[in-house]
């Protein structure tokens, strides 16, 4: 779901970054008037301090689910707004993480990395969560911890995608930007149509692979190699098309060894 659904409802403004969040129109106010966000000099503040004019404060700032201002939000009220064709959607802010085979844990994590919504350290860092100082990369390899830098530059824990392309006997070349780097894994030249989804669950667990493993580098002071990172890719990937599709009937070797082949390509 997009920003377009959630506001912030303010009361303080002390949760709520001025520029960044959407609190008062349909999108962050530095997408909606970019030019004027240039010249801001303090970029992170929040609408409290920006408000200190006299504002009243009382209540912290808490979420409103737009589609309905009564009952608030629920289950079957998200489901209707995505099924329902008469209510125009962005596909490309909805974006099509949701499917039956990837867990939907899975499908919500790659929901908010695809939104810059991890609690990656920049993140954690502009919310006033950890200190400025302390947002170098999970894997200690001296650069800010941002969701590009994690998945897709870090030279230790994103060096992972090279050996995942190879298990698939492709070398292709992945854009640096995190949306198109999915998108084009998914839809990898000279494959077709039907091992989209495959791949979407190799893509997915990837990326899941190098969450969990920089979040156990940091809570668990363990570390895991590159070739036991793409053990837990295989694996994942494996379960999830194992556990809810009775007819992929092929073993974990097959997968292992001939991936391609078990999604149908001979
Ligand atoms: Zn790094």
């Amino acid at each position: 779901m997009s920003s377009i659904e959630f506001r912030i409802l303010i009361f303080d403004g002390r949760d709520t970054l001025f520029s960044h969040d959407n609190w008062v129109a349909d999108i962050p106010l530095r997408s909606k008037f970019p030019r004027l966000f240039d010249l801001v000099v303090y970029k992170e503040s929040t609408v409290e301090e920006m408000g200190r004019l006299g504002w009243e404060v009382t209540v912290h700032d808490t979420w409103r689910w737009l589609l309905d201002l009564v009952h608030g939000y629920s289950a079957s009220g998200a489901y209707h707004f995505l099924t329902t064709p008469v209510v125009p959607v962005d596909r490309y802010l909805v974006d099509d993480v949701w499917h039956k085979l990837i867990p939907s844990k899975v499908s919500l994590f790659v929901w908010r990395l695809l939104r810059d919504r991890l609690p990656t350290k920049d993140n954690l860092a502009r919310r006033r969560v950890i200190p400025a100082a302390n947002t170098t990369c999970s894997a200690i390899c001296d650069n800010l911890e941002t969701a590009r830098h994690l998945f897709l530059e870090c030279n230790v824990l994103s060096s992972i995608w090279p050996s995942v392309l190879h298990w698939l006997g492709s070398s292709a070349v992945l854009p640096g930007e995190l949306r198109h780097h999915l998108n084009q894994f998914i839809h990898m030249a000279g494959l077709p149509r039907f091992t989209h989804i495959h791949l979407k669950i190799i893509s997915f667990a990837s990326v899941w692979v190098i969450w969990k493993e920089g979040n156990n580098r940091i809570f668990n002071n363990a570390a895991c190699n590159p070739s036991s990172l793409l053990e837990k890719i295989k694996f994942n990937s494996y379960l999830w098309l194992k556990s809810k599709q009775t007819a992929f009937s092929y073993s974990y070797h097959d997968w292992w060894k001939k991936s391609l082949l078990c999604m149908g390509v001979h």
